[in-house]
């Protein structure tokens, strides 16, 4: 028989995880999935339960003139709603599941989940989120693709929380998500796509390009964004075939149950073209 606490508090929480181990419910909305039984009746966690979706000072959203800061326990709806979040943003939380998950699930839940299909991911991931993890002692910052090492497994230790989204404040000219999926809402994502890009003077100032689903984790890679920073627009589109074949031993899907590998393949690189020939001279 496992227990379950109930924190009021963010020091009460972080008290009980430094004195024994808990799964950590925030939403519970992957949780409950993951957890339950054969009969359907009770949820069948295998650990004592931490939740902790009612410390209100994890939940808020505020900016300085830096970044933008979402508490572990903003729910997605309240993110949805919310004019300080970047559009782009606010467009995957859209994407997300249905109202109903959306009134209860978080961010720090779909980073905490780690699936390789998780829809917000991508675009952290395109915006450089940070995460700040709190234990009783210390406190500690992360990138989010430092902090995501494979298939459902996260850098957090066992007396640890993620406690905020750190996302920086970028100018681009223009960005946006694209999530494949077989139906438009309550959907799992068979690949999702993130991007922008900022120009000034017909010159590529920052290129950003994310895939979700297409390998064990998201698939940025900084290196090839580089090497077509400060090209012309006019000279990136006519090297289209250089972009895709920079990306294309990154992207490796597997077949599951949602898709197979060569739509996934084939309709990632799709996307990337797209983009490329869409980007706008100023
Ligand atoms: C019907 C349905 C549809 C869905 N559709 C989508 C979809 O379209 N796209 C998508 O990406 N996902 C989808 N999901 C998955 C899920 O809703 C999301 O991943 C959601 O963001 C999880 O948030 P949560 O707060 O409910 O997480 P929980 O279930 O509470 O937790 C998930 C994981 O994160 C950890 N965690 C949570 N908070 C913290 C914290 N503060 N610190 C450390 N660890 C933490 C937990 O320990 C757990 O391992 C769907 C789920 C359902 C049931």
């Amino acid at each position: 028989m496992v227990d379950g606490l109930i924190a009021k508090s963010l020091n009460e929480a972080l008290e009980a995880l430094d004195n024994k181990e808990y799964q950590i419910v925030a939403g519970g909305t992957d949780m409950l999935i993951q957890n339950r039984s054969h009969s359907g009746m009770n949820i069948d966690y295998k650990k004592d339960v931490l939740y902790i979706n009612l410390i209100d000072e994890l939940d808020f959203i505020k900016v300085d003139e830096k970044n933008l800061y979402i508490g572990a326990n903003t729910r997605l709806e309240t993110i949805l709603e919310s004019k300080l979040v970047p559009q782009i943003l606010r467009d995957v939380v859209i994407e997300m599941a249905s109202p109903g998950i959306r009134h209860t699930a978080t961010l720090a839940g779909n980073i905490g989940n780690a699936s390789p299909a998780g829809d917000s991911l991508v675009v952290l991931y395109l915006l450089d989120c940070e995460l700040e993890i709190k234990s009783l002692t210390k406190t500690r910052k992360v990138l989010l693709k430092d902090f995501i090492t494979g298939v459902r497994k996260i850098a957090l230790n066992k007396n640890e929380l993620i406690t905020k989204l750190i996302i920086p404040k970028i100018n681009l000219t223009d960005c946006y998500f694209h999530k494949v999926g077989p139906r438009l809402s309550d959907a799992i994502s068979k690949l999702s796509f993130a991007c922008g890009y900022s120009v000034e003077n017909s010159i590529i100032k920052d290129l950003r390009v994310a895939f979700g689903a297409v390998y064990v984790t998201v698939v940025r890679s900084r290196e090839v964004e580089g090497k077509f920073i400060g090209q012309s627009v006019n000279d990136l589109k006519a090297n289209l075939d250089d972009i895709i074949n920079a990306y294309e031993p990154l992207i490796k899907p597997i077949d599951d149950q949602r898709s197979n590998r060569v739509y996934r393949k084939n309709v990632a690189i799709n996307l990337l073209r797209e983009f490329i020939e869409n980007i706008k001279e100023d």
